[in-house]
């Protein structure tokens, strides 16, 4: 896999764990469960963003750039990595974060969890509406500070394009590799979708690791539809960067039902989810996205979706730093 010819940064604590959800396998009554510990990537909390990172922040020190710019929502993971991942570098970084409409919006949504740490990492913060063109306020943004003779590097919401996807072709590569290390041999990888750098790499990386793996994204902010579509462009660039076919139709997989009614507004699924793998496992979720893949599971499970014999690994994409801003309704 040509991956060794990109520049990358050390950020994470890799490879993550590889470790069997027993007890959850148990209570379930289903097939073999594992669980692809991303949330233990290190950087200030962890997650999913830690891998792209390396690939990203390694780009903007070649092009020589002082400040960072990115943005999500009021609680991104995303934004909290980056700018952890800036102060390690001697980056500056601004945040471009954008109310989320319907969330439970009390206090703590606005000052405690990930807002709190971008706090306390250095970050500049900007607030924006919901709604609000974030691209287009990172643009401009980036224009004034070039013109104070400053060089910004705008990483994409979420650090998916091609290039950042390069951390889970990464990541894709690791897990084949614990997977003969330990005999295990998934039938399923389950994975929480939102920005899609994560499904495309993925996928992009089991092809170039010439793995049949089904890899199932359950969405977080979109139907099926616009979910696709938003990964069909991060898919191809990521592929064509590692040289591979682009995977067929048939390999992208993109649940809708478990996302409802909205981006970072739980439903009892997801607090089911969430409850219960602290309860059984020690295992932290988190209330936007790995609840719902984790509900995504359950469902199947329950349904009869998966055989008995199957094995599934789920990965565990991070963002128990937001628990904290959803204390109200836990
Ligand atoms: C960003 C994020 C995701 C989604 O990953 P994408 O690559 O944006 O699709 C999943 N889980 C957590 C915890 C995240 O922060």
């Amino acid at each position: 896999m040509p991956l060794a010819r990109f520049n990358k940064v050390k950020l994470g604590a890799l490879p993550t764990p590889l470790e069997p959800l027993d007890a959850l396998t148990r209570l379930l009554g289903g097939p073999r469960l594992f669980v692809k510990r991303d949330d233990c990537t290190g950087l200030a909390t962890g997650g999913n963003k830690t891998r792209k990172l390396e690939y990203l922040i390694a780009d903007a020190l070649a092009q020589k750039c002082d400040v960072v710019l990115t943005a999500g929502g009021l609680q991104s993971n995303h934004c909290r990595q980056t700018a952890a991942a800036a102060a390690k570098f001697g980056l500056k970084c601004e945040l471009f974060l954008e109310a989320v409409d319907g969330v439970p919006a009390g206090q703590e949504y606005t000052t405690n969890g990930n807002i709190l740490l971008d706090r306390l990492l250095g970050a500049t913060i900007h607030k924006l509406a919901a709604n609000t063109d974030r691209e287009g306020a990172m643009i401009h943004r980036a224009e004034a500070i070039r013109s104070d003779g400053g060089q910004p590097y705008i990483v994409p919401v979420g650090g998916s394009n091609g290039l950042g996807a390069l951390g889970y072709v990464a990541c894709a590569h690791e897990l084949l590799q614990q997977c003969r290390d330990q005999g295990v041999q998934p039938d399923y990888i389950m994975l929480p979708t939102g920005s899609c750098g994560t499904q495309a790499g993925m996928l992009a990386g089991l092809v170039a690791g010439d793995s049949d793996i089904t890899v199932i994204g359950v969405n977080v902010s979109a139907e099926e539809a616009a979910q696709k579509e938003r990964l069909q462009p991060v898919l191809t660039e990521c592929c064509d960067l590692v040289e591979v076919p682009v995977p067929d139709e048939s390999r992208i997989i993109c649940d809708d039902r478990f996302y409802p009614p909205g981006y970072g507004i739980p439903n009892d699924g997801t607090l089911e989810a969430v409850r219960l793998l602290a309860r059984n496992e020690g295992l932290l979720l988190d209330p936007v996205y790995t609840g719902k893949c984790m509900a995504g599971l359950i469902e199947r499970v329950r349904n009869g979706v998966f055989a008995k014999d199957d094995t599934v690994v789920f990965l565990h994409t991070g963002g128990s730093s937001a628990l904290f801003a959803y204390k109200g309704i836990f």
